[in-house]
């Protein structure tokens, strides 16, 4: 366990939550630094928006040390909640409350708000400002959730799920905020189990599961394989069980086949054009569609898979 970091945006060090018998978290350590868009990828029930709330100072820690900007997200609360913008998972406000009004409550609660006219309409809500918040689409409510976390300029935001439920143009709109807040210098902590929204966003991403971190590092770093190595990988998809000792047959020696999990399938050894055309010819001599196939690149879902030995998607 570290000792907490006094410059980083946020500092977790050896966090632990229980709840009854969970422990939601495990002796979680994570840095972020000032300026980055940071993620928490993980699969549902990870420990992902016990992390996120405890850094809020909505939970207090059973054991370990946060520091958000500094403070003590509890002891020092009424100090940080300026500072900060929350997007919850979920939304939530008052169900007759419309959409503008809404916006500029929390507007006058800042020192330096934004234009809450100008946010509506870069999040595309401006149709939607007087409809009551019960009467929005989940992806209205999520988006205007979104502008009351950012209209107060926060240093830092918190966004749980940012895009959950949210249509592919609307997820767009919440990508280019998320990248704008970058350049601006804000810091955004996120969680998602979306491993493309990790991997298009995050300057760094921490795979979390069963509330202990699995594995840290930018997305290059998490997907990349060394290409120094003697040793390559081919991956590919397809119907479980395939007879892997037929195919390992077909192809060199050096060449080690296996099923990582039921359906995707890892060739390692020295990768040439001609092991590809032996995989695909194989394929196709036994009537098997191999899909996403791919050559020394992993995904962030093979990472967790290879790492935990279970699918991220759940
Ligand atoms: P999701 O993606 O589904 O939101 P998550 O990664 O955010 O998941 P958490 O919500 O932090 O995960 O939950 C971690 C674990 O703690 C889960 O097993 C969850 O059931 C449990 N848990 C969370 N909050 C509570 C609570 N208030 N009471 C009891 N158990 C809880």
């Amino acid at each position: 366990m570290g000792s907490p970091v006094d410059d980083a945006a946020i500092s977790v060090s050896g966090l632990v939550k229980r709840y009854g018998s969970t422990t939601a978290v495990h002796g979680l350590d994570l840095i972020v630094e000032p300026g980055t868009v940071f993620a928490l990828l993980g699969p549902n029930g990870a420990g992902k928006t016990t992390t996120v709330e405890t850094c809020e100072g909505f939970i207090k820690p059973d054991e370990g040390t946060v520091r958000v900007l500094g403070l003590d997200p509890v002891a020092d609360g009424p100090k940080l909640r300026p500072l900060i913008g929350v997007m919850p998972q979920g939304g939530g406000a008052y169900p007759g409350v419309r959409a503008d009004e809404m916006l500029r409550l929390v507007a006058s609660c800042a020192a330096n708000p934004l234009d809450p006219r100008w946010l509506l309409d870069v999040l595309g809500l401006t149709g939607a400002a007087r409809t009551p918040y019960k009467r929005l689409s989940g992806g209205q409510q999520q988006r205007l959730s979104l502008a009351c976390a950012i209209i107060g300029r926060p240093k830092l935001v918190f966004l749980d799920e940012p895009t959950a439920g949210l249509d592919p143009q609307a997820q767009h709109l919440v990508w280019e905020l998320v990248n704008a807040l970058r350049a601006d210098g804000v810091t955004v902590l996120l969680t998602t189990h979306r491993m493309e929204e990790a991997e298009q966003l995050a300057d760094q991403i921490a795979i979390i599961d069963r509330g202990r971190l699995v594995t840290q590092g930018s997305p290059a770093e998490l997907t990349a394989i060394d290409p120094e190595a003697d040793s390559q990988q081919l991956r590919f998809r397809s119907n479980p069980k395939l007879d892997l000792e037929l195919l390992a047959a077909a192809l060199p020696e050096e060449c080690k086949v296996e099923e990582t999990v039921p359906g995707r399938y890892l060739v390692q050894g020295p990768i040439t054009p001609q092991v590809l055309s032996a995989v695909t010819a194989w394929c196709a001599q036994h009537g098997v569609l191999a899909h996403e196939l791919n050559v020394s690149r992993r995904t962030l879902e093979d990472v967790f898979l290879e790492l935990t030995g279970r699918e991220l998607r759940s």
